[in-house]
């Protein structure tokens, strides 16, 4: 299960809108986050005016997408979405910037990937609502500039390290997610559940939480396919036994962990005797790019202990080998 939504297949896409939460309210957890955008949004709503533009950044599958659609929705503008890879030239991103009306939203997720000329483009309509359009063809053809609606632009990143400073610094609000805890996921695993139609005892929604790697879009997709198990093999209500049973089906470990996950501490602690061990060694060793490793999986895997990151390298912590079924060296523990 890959929290990555590039690899979603169509109707899952189509569940995933249906389970997004739509105001502040049903949106579970990062409350600080929710807060700070709470107070900015009423201020400009206040104000009339166009919210700052907001950079949100954290691991797939935390929210990014769901808080831009919030966000739009409680300024009651409309949303336009893209994404950076599919911006390929400045042409594409004028059509959309002179279709918005004022204090519309436009979210650019994976903002990280925008080309060059695409981002210099963006900077003066973030920052003076202005853009350059060409004008005729041909000999006659030439550049005029013209004012745009204020509006705000919503960006997403999962691979902050890569956004560029001037692009960075175009953003007035800055916001970080964080992994959702076990109570949190379970509560979103109910709520999923119930807009499905599906009955879950409770015990078995927090052992679908518990094992959805900290990211509400495991969490549903787990929720999803448990509930085909609950009808096929069960009466249809998702049980604690049926959930135990459709998780090992699914080879969903333990603790949630993906197979990528896996790689990486298989190779920390068979590879590198336990590291420490560079991030280059180790992403070519794993098959993964490093940025990748830094920013999607070696969060969780450092905040639930079972890596470290230390200035040499990273190192495996006890509870890797023990969940790799190996005895943690200086241990005499299985
Ligand atoms: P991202 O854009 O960060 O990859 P999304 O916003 O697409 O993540 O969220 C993925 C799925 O997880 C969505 O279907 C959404 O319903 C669910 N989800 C994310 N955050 C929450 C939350 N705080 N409460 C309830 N559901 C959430």
């Amino acid at each position: 299960l890959n929290p990555d939504k590039n690899r979603l297949a169509p109707e899952e896409i189509e569940i995933e809108r249906k389970l997004r939460p739509a105001t502040f309210d049903d949106f579970a957890g990062q409350e600080s986050v929710v807060e700070n955008l709470k107070v900015f949004v009423a201020a400009a709503n206040q104000r009339g005016e166009a919210l700052d533009h907001v950079l949100l950044h954290g691991p797939p599958g935390l929210g990014k997408t769901t808080l831009a659609n919030i966000i739009a929705n409680e300024l009651k503008v409309n949303i336009k979405v893209t994404s950076g890879p599919v911006l390929d030239k400045p042409g594409d991103l004028a059509g959309l910037l002179t279709g918005l009306e004022e204090r519309d939203v436009l979210f650019i997720d994976e903002i990280h990937r925008l080309s060059p000329v695409v981002e210099e483009y963006l900077y003066s309509a973030m920052e003076d609502f202005k853009i350059d359009i060409m004008i005729d063809s041909g000999p006659a053809a030439r550049s005029i500039q013209i004012q745009i609606h204020p509006f705000t632009l919503i960006g997403a990143t999962t691979r902050s390290g890569l956004l560029t400073s001037p692009l960075r610094a175009r953003f007035g609000i800055n916001a970080r997610l964080q992994y959702y805890t076990t109570e949190l996921l379970s509560s979103i695993v109910e709520r999923s559940a119930h807009i499905l139609g599906v009955p879950i005892h409770p015990d078995a929604a927090v052992e679908i939480a518990r094992r959805s790697r900290g990211t509400p879009r495991i969490a549903n997709a787990l929720l999803r396919r448990v509930r085909d198990f609950a009808q096929i093999k069960g009466d249809g209500t998702i049980t604690l036994d049926i959930t135990r049973f459709a998780l090992t089906a699914l080879q969903v470990d333990e603790n949630g962990l993906d197979e990528m996950d896996n790689r990486i501490l298989t190779a920390i602690v068979e590879k590198f005797n336990g590291g420490p061990v560079g991030i280059n060694t180790l992403a070519t060793a794993v098959g993964e790019q490093a940025g990748t490793i830094e920013e999607v999986y070696e969060p969780y895997l450092i905040q639930e202990g079972f890596i470290a990151r230390t200035s040499r390298g990273r190192v495996a912590m006890d509870k890797a080998y023990r969940h790799l079924g190996k005895k943690p060296p200086g241990s005499s523990l299985p």
